[in-house]
């Protein structure tokens, strides 16, 4: 017998990527679908600067992703 010791609650958080529109209302820190940018959104989601994308996915909120909203070039 094997034990189901993995979380299926795991699974679900994060296996699934919900794809966020730009003019969405959102909060959050947001990465472009189609180059990876970052951005910290408050009220609605923009296009990207970076590839005019208006596709976004959410980063979930955690003390290491802080840093990268920082990082500019
Ligand atoms: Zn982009």
């Amino acid at each position: 017998m094997s034990e189901q010791s993995v979380s299926t609650t795991q699974f679900e958080l994060g296996d699934y990527v919900r794809f966020w529109a730009a003019g969405e209302p959102a909060k959050g820190e947001f990465h472009c679908s189609d180059c990876g940018y970052g951005v910290t959104v408050y009220r609605e989601l923009p296009a990207c600067p970076m590839c005019a994308s208006i596709s976004w996915e959410q980063v979930p909120w955690s003390p290491f992703t802080r840093v990268a909203s920082s990082e500019l070039l």
